[in-house]
């Protein structure tokens, strides 16, 4: 087991270098330096790949009694040492079953593709980067293959959400989907009916450096120690853990849009915490991870929504605000702002997108995944794909020829440009997981709201950490979620508190 466990904390240190890479990267690398670095991360990739999938790896492994069919090991073990062969035996099962030729040649692709993506995004130029996402399809294709998902009932889409989403397939988000689907398509016609909401104020100039500055007063306000983390921007927002106490986040900012990156923040903020969150026992292994990523989604769009766009929430947080901008919020009320925080109004970018409307963004791409990766539709169908879908689901016609058609429609996220297929649908598995826990701990914390309204949020950090975070990644989705709340996964938690807090704003 010490060998193990020596194995884990190599690789992870290893994993943890890619990681500072990849962040610099996204924020501060200069345009020419992209290519070396597709290198570097290459090489690193490929040696944590080959400490990984050592023979003596697999040899610690039998000896633990870790197999494929028995992954936990050893009855005698301690359950904290069976938790972790589980998760090893999963990793080294993956890693092991890809050749180290594929993996260095992934991630050389994965750096260029996504340097490349950037750039198409940038000059709205999709055939530009379409030679990168036909390889990319195809890297996340081989890779289903070989890790033996496409034959029999399993379809090799399946196999990729199983690297996000243990135990959930296509099939079963699919029936799932569907039913959120046709509910928030209901819900937003209804919406549209209605009289918006006075958002006028939100069109001003909102100076970048006192946006900036007020995040930082909003990250300590939540409970983001400072010490352990930082904000930086780049090009799409994100969170990534260079090391236990080193967790970082990044937003971006637009002059004349206050909210994109103020909900970042608060958004990525909840990934950030999970993570700082995990217990003592766990730190530096492999058990000191997010249970998969819609949990982790279910940590940040919590923070995101049903905190950060709530009513109690600003109530105490608005004067604040205000003091930062206050020729742009004189005369606006706490109430007035976020009744404008809420405003459903379908939108073509995701992360920008209302809490009814996001749903519908993220189905989308789901549908559009299961096809590419069928080979039902070619990538250089995809444009015209996403233009119908988006004018059936969201109600926008975009027009090809507009100078951001591209820009704002299939560009718009990275996940594709690195390789992440089958990653989408954790984002609305998240909202449901977390409204699921969300119900759980308004029961146990009846003073949710007062204590969101005060600003003090030290029962719902300690709640959070005894009940989900001090867990990591030991339990399975599906087992954490039984152990919290007693339930499988469920839509109606979620469709209820939407359809309640909505049917209440839009009267
Ligand atoms: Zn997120």
């Amino acid at each position: 087991m010490e060998k193990l466990h020596a194995i884990d904390r190599e690789y992870r240190h290893l994993e943890r270098t890619i990681a500072a890479l990849q962040w610099d990267q996204e924020t501060y690398l200069p345009p020419e330096g992209v290519e070396e670095r597709a290198e570097q991360l290459a090489l690193l990739e490929g040696i944590a790949h080959r400490r990984l999938t050592e023979p003596e790896t697999g040899k610690l492994l039998a000896e633990a009694g870790s197999s494929a069919e028995n992954p936990r090991g050893d009855a005698s073990l301690p359950a904290l040492e069976r938790d972790f062969l589980r998760v090893m035996r999963r990793r080294y099962d993956r890693a092991v079953k890809l050749p180290p030729d594929f993996v260095t040649a992934s991630a050389r692709a994965e750096g260029l593709s996504q340097a490349a993506w950037a750039a198409a995004r940038q000059n709205n130029d999709f055939a530009a980067f379409l030679p990168h996402l036909r390889t990319m399809i195809g890297i996340a294709r081989a890779k289903a293959e070989y890790w033996g998902f496409g034959s029999g009932s399993s379809t090799r889409y399946d196999g990729l959400l199983d690297i996000y989403e243990p135990g959930m397939g296509e099939a079963e988000i699919g029936v799932l989907f569907a039913v959120l689907r046709n509910r928030l398509a209901a819900l937003l016609k209804k919406i549209q009916g209605c009289t918006p909401p006075d958002t006028s104020f939100l069109k001003q100039s909102f100076p970048i450096e006192q946006q900036a500055a007020f995040n930082q007063k909003l990250m300590d306000y939540i409970g983001f120690n400072r010490r352990r983390g930082r904000l930086d921007t780049s090009a799409h927002p994100f969170t990534i853990t260079l090391g236990s106490d080193d967790i970082r986040i990044t937003t971006r900012y637009f002059p004349h849009n206050l909210l994109s990156g103020l909900f970042s923040v608060i958004h990525e903020s909840g990934h950030a915490l999970y993570e700082m969150g995990f217990p003592p026992e766990l730190r530096g292994a492999c058990l000191a991870d997010g249970a998969s990523m819609a949990i982790h989604e279910s940590q940040s769009r919590f923070w995101e929504n049903v905190i950060g766009r709530s009513r109690p929430f600003w109530d105490g947080l608005f004067p604040l605000l205000q003091n930062f901008f206050p020729e742009q919020f004189a005369g606006v009320s706490a109430g007035h702002w976020y009744r404008a925080v809420n405003e459903v109004k379908p939108s073509l970018i995701r992360v920008d997108a209302d809490e009814v409307s996001y749903s519908l963004h993220v189905i989308l791409r789901f549908e559009l995944e299961q096809q590419l990766i069928a080979g039902a539709l070619e990538p250089e169908e995809l444009p015209a794909a996403w233009r119908e879908k988006t004018k059936e689901y969201l109600g926008i016609e975009i027009d090809a020829s507009s100078p951001r058609s591209d820009a704002d429609g299939v560009l718009q996220d990275i996940h594709w440009s690195m390789g992440s297929f089958g990653y989408f649908p954790s984002y609305v598995l998240g909202n449901l997981y977390g409204l699921q826990f969300t119900r759980k701990l308004r029961q146990d914390i009846p003073a949710f709201d007062n204590l969101i309204a005060a600003g003090n949020f030290g029962q719902i950090h300690t709640w959070l950490k005894d009940t989900i975070y001090r867990w990591g990644c030991r339990l399975e989705p599906a087992e954490l979620l039984q152990k919290v709340t007693g339930e499988p996964l469920r839509v109606e938690p979620f469709l209820e508190y939407i359809e309640g807090k909505y049917g209440e704003l839009y009267h």
